[in-house]
């Protein structure tokens, strides 16, 4: 980038909210999962004001922006692919409002998840998006991957809380979108179309989100199975009770040892999988809602159970679930990640054919995540050797073709970005892709920002 361009950039944001050396521009070309290239500026704006200077003069200099929270993506969507800026939210990090009487909350796209749900709290209120990422990423980074969590289940995911967006366009316009009300329906929604989008739209520079009442009290549930069929079987008798918990998440064999060797929490022997359920209301709904949950474990095969109502023991009930994505690298330094969704009835299919691949292949294939809404992390660890990325490319397509064989999706939280963007016409038809790079011709004409991410390089040049 010249060095005239860099310096009206800096009489924008100021200097001290611009990165230029080699060593800073390079801790931003990568993300949780994904290298890319690194940007030739790295830039902290502080207002929608400063991300609408800096979109006009990409236009008219042609380079590429990329938008970025905390980096904590799992598909390479905050990695630049061809230099450009590198836009980061850290600073615009503001909760601006807490609307008690009508539970909304407006906040800057920097502020970490974690922390609006424990500012809500204070007020009685709850922000559910979960993602297990919440502690360190943003909520502009969830409202562009529109983030879920074991929460999902009972509550929805990050798009069911966005009432409303301030953006700027990739030309530099700024937008309002959406409203502060429970209910709006005047024109197109685009606050869904931009929630999701990947950065790849608009830039989200403030965001309304809906709150609701803070539960009041919780039960946590750690359920062991001799069979994965057990625990699948179980989970859908749950849903058929009527009864809808907060979480129902689940492991398979392989994490399970996975874990064990890791951080033990005194698996019982031969267990096949496992399911962590969480129930939420008042007092008197939570014991009844336990009850029936206990009676539909024990007629469905459980090998043995743990309940609590005290939030210090759930956590260590908690634990191997929070530690198994760490745990994981124990068996190989490389994992390709997935988190496909099947129908719940279809999970000891999709299941079965994991270990079978697994078997086939040589490699170790896990599968762990939220059971309740059939969305499955699979994590496929290997080694740094060129034969078992040649077999984690071959197991990614058959776990694609299976997931929509059985009539599932190929991402439910993680969204595309690079790592993915090869994949995504084995799930859209053309007819849809082409509708989609129609639209982001529309909004980004001389596709400035975000480029490289989401479409096959053929779709949007054709
Ligand atoms: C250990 C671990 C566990 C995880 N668990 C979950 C999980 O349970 N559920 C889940 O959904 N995800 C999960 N993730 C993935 C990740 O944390 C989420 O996608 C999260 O929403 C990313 O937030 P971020 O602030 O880090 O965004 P980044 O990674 O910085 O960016 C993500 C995308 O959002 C875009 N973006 C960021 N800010 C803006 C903005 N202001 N305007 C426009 N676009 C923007 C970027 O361009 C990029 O495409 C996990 C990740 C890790 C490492």
């Amino acid at each position: 980038m010249e060095k005239h361009v860099i310096e009206k950039i800096e009489k924008i944001v100021g200097k001290e909210n611009v990165l230029k050396s080699y060593e800073e521009r390079k801790c931003y070309s990568f993300d949780a999962r994904a290298q890319g290239a690194i940007p030739d500026l790295v830039v902290f704006p502080l207002s929608s004001f400063h991300v609408s200077e800096v979109l006009r003069i990409a236009n008219e200099y042609k380079f590429p922006v990329v938008p970025r929270g905390q980096g904590s993506g799992v598909t390479g969507g905050a990695v630049p692919t061809s230099g450009g800026v590198v836009m980061v939210f850290t600073k615009m990090n503001r909760i601006k409002e807490i609307d008690k009487e009508n539970l909304i909350a407006i906040v800057e796209p920097g502020v970490i998840t974690y922390d609006l749900q424990e500012e809500v709290k204070k007020y009685g209120l709850f922000y559910p998006p979960d993602p297990a990422s919440h502690r360190y990423s943003t909520i502009g980074g969830n409202v562009a991957e529109c983030a879920g969590g074991p929460n999902s289940l009972k509550y929805g995911v990050t798009r069911d809380y966005v009432l409303g967006l301030e953006v700027v366009l990739p030309t530099g316009e700024i937008m309002r979108t959406g409203v502060r009300t429970m209910k709006g329906v005047v024109g197109y929604d685009l606050t869904r179309l931009f929630v999701g989008s990947e950065g790849t739209l608009c830039v989200i520079t403030e965001i309304t989100l809906k709150l609701i009442p803070l539960p009041e009290s919780k039960a946590t549930i750690l359920a062991f199975f001799r069979e994965v069929e057990d625990a699948a079987v179980c989970v859908s008798k749950i849903i058929a009770e009527r009864i809808v918990p907060a979480v129902m998440e689940f492991m398979d064999k392989a994490s399970i040892i996975c874990i064990e060797r890791a951080n033990p929490i005194g698996v019982p022997e031969n267990t096949g999988a496992l399911l962590l359920i969480e129930v939420d209301g008042d007092r008197a709904s939570v014991r009844s809602q336990v009850e029936k949950i206990v009676s539909v474990l024990k007629e469905k095969g459980v090998s043995e159970f743990r309940v609590t109502y005290d939030p210090i023991e759930a956590e260590n009930l908690w634990l191997a679930r929070r530690t198994l994505s760490q745990a994981t690298y124990n068996l190989n330094p490389i994992k390709i990640a997935e988190d496909v969704v099947v129908p719940r009835s279809k999970i000891p299919v999709l299941i079965r054919k994991l270990e079978e691949l697994s078997g086939r292949l040589g490699i170790p294939i896990l599968s762990f995540g939220h059971a309740g809404d059939g969305n499955f992390h699979v994590s496929i660890m290997i080694k740094d050797e060129p034969q078992d990325f040649k077999k984690a490319e071959e197991a990614v397509r058959e776990i694609f073709r299976e997931t929509l064989r059985l009539k599932g999706t190929i991402s439910g939280e993680h969204g595309i970005g690079i790592l993915k963007a090869d994949y995504i016409d084995m799930e859209l038809s053309q007819e849809a892709l082409s509708v989609m790079a129609k639209i982001k011709k529309l909004f980004d004409p001389n596709n400035i920002l975000n480029p490289g991410k989401i479409f096959p390089k053929h779709i949007l040049s054709g």
